[in-house]
């Protein structure tokens, strides 16, 4: 403990009082790494049960890949922007129902396109042409073939060689590459990396597909409200030894709790840039190592006026998935001209390596593609004000005599936060890596999506995996305090916890 560190003086286990009153109890403490959904539940619930919590955050806000973003005036994510399962056996249900956050539905259980109904797509090719709507349905009967472990793209060639019947030509040709586009974006991965085997092995809560209409944030604050998180701490070092751990940041200060609960993108362990003494167990690497994350970015387009089709999906059907992409239409959900294009894969990693104004006009090259007649955004000759939005957003204003188009983009696989969007299973590599990654070593626990093996890659994923971080590490720490018996459950008692089970 660098006793010098005034503000290191929280998490000494300096003394506090247990729900029920048992005044003389010096209260545990934990250090939650990482202000995402997951290190934030985990934080909320912990101090709610009379924890010491010192959250350390590396950016200069919370939420981690929950961004939302209100520089057009109006709130758009940068990051999740969908609940997955819009109703009450969802997680999150009961904070978005008190905070009255208003959901738009995409889709409801039986979507075909994951968080998207065929119905709400418009379809169109490279020349402009609308793809008829009988044809978008039929060939998704080839996504029901089913073999060994292998890459969804390889699978795809292998139906195709057995039944040559199958193969399309032409538009439907087009339109299956694009299904492999979408699916594609929902792994944030290429359709050759995306192993066979587990693709659908993630479990699809019901209630269907929901927008947050006003964006996460809201839901971020609440959890956040009341708790000491230190913003700009990035964790470079963990120490774990039997009577606790000491955790020091980039600027040399350090903090020391009775535990650490290391809620961190996988893409960042993956990097090694945070160093564990001593090393972590070699499965608890190898888990590390050898669960995917992949890269998926939004191109936020910010029109004067709609100018496009009244469908939530715009969607541009072409000979590979590598040239097929879709926009999201914000118009149907928000009222705001807005048109979210989200390129995933190898797709997003080549426009990653763009300026910011030229993935703008990447993006704008694909619309103007499949609608000859949309505005243009903005003239060459503009002037351009550039402002810095935080560390990895950029916000560029075009302007003309009035401003004509706005945008934002993100940078989730460069970003030192992230280095990926999200995880997902790649080819020969068992699903129970996402437990692996959850199981605790001594007095640290793992939370973030990447440990959720029923919801990986996703917001009530995230927050579930906090809960269970929060519950497992205050049982651990109250054994060894002895004092198990005078706090109260961590969390509510509405709040379901399944029976851990594991065999490690
Ligand atoms: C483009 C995109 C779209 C998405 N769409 C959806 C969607 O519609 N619906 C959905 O449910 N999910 C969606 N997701 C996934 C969802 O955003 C994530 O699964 C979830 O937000 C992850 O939460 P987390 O707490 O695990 O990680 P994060 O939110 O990434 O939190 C981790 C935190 O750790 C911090 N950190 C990193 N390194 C350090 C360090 N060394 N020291 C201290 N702190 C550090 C980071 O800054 C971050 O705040 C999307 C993700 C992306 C990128």
């Amino acid at each position: 403990m660098d006793s010098q560190n005034k503000r290191n003086r929280q998490v000494q286990r300096a003394p506090c009082f247990s729900n029920v009153g048992r005044r003389n109890a010096a209260s545990p403490s934990v250090i939650v790494i990482g202000g995402g959904f997951a290190g934030l539940a985990a934080a909320r619930t912990l101090y709610d049960a009379s924890f010491q919590v010192v959250v350390l955050e590396s950016r200069d806000r919370i939420g981690g890949r929950v961004h939302t973003d209100y520089s057009f005036g109006f709130p758009v994510d940068l990051g999740a922007s969908w609940l997955h399962g819009v109703g009450n056996e969802n997680p999150l249900a009961p904070l978005i129902g008190k905070l009255g956050l208003p959901l738009y539905r995409t889709s409801g259980d039986n979507s075909v396109l994951y968080d998207h109904d065929l119905e709400s797509y418009g379809l169109f090719d490279m020349e402009g042409n609308q793809v008829p709507q009988d044809l978008v349905s039929k060939t998704d009967l080839i996504r029901k073939e089913n073999s060994e472990d292998m890459s969804i793209g390889r699978a795809i060639s292998m139906v195709f060689e057995r039944r040559p019947d199958l193969r399309l030509n032409g538009l439907g040709h087009k339109v299956l590459q694009w299904y492999l586009c979408r699916m594609e974006g929902w792994f944030a991965a290429d359709a050759d990396t995306i192993s066979l085997k587990c693709w659908d092995q993630e479990e699809l809560l019901p209630g269907g597909h929901g927008l947050m209409v006003r964006g996460y944030k809201p839901v971020i604050n609440t959890l956040a409200k009341g708790l000491d998180i230190r913003l700009g701490h990035r964790v470079i070092e963990i120490v774990r030894r039997y009577n606790g751990v000491k955790v020091t940041v980039e600027d040399g200060s350090t903090f020391v709790a009775d535990a650490a609960i290391i809620a961190v993108p996988l893409g960042v362990l993956k990097s090694n840039c945070i160093k564990f003494e001593p090393r972590l167990p070699e499965w608890k690497e190898a888990a590390i190592k050898e669960l995917g994350v992949g890269i998926e970015n939004k191109i936020i387009l910010h029109f004067q006026d709609v100018f496009w089709p009244n469908v939530e999906f715009l969607g541009v059907v072409a000979e590979s998935s590598y040239e097929c992409s879709y926009f999201l239409n914000l118009h149907k959900a928000t009222g705001h001209p807005v048109l979210v294009y989200m390129p995933a894969g190898q797709l997003a990693r080549d426009i990653g390596e763009l300026s910011d104004e030229a993935a703008a006009n990447f993006a704008f090259t694909q619309l103007k593609r499949i609608l000859p007649n949309a505005t243009a955004p903005y003239h060459p000759a503009n002037k351009l004000f550039v402002m810095r939005v935080d560390c990895f957003f950029f916000k560029i204003l075009v302007a003309d005599s009035l401003f004509s188009i706005q945008y934002l983009v993100s940078h989730w696989g460069s970003d030192i936060n992230s280095l990926g969007s999200y995880s997902y299973d790649t080819v020969g590599m068992p699903h129970d890596l996402y437990e692996k990654l959850r199981i605790p070593v001594d007095n640290l626990f793992f939370a973030g999506e990447a440990t959720s093996a029923d919801y990986p890659g996703s917001v009530h994923g995230a927050y579930s995996t906090g809960l269970l971080a929060a519950e497992d590490c205050r049982m651990r720490v109250l054994e060894r305090h002895g004092e198990l018996d005078i706090f109260q459950p961590a969390m509510d008692e509405e709040t379901l916890i399944p029976i851990l089970i594991s065999r490690m």
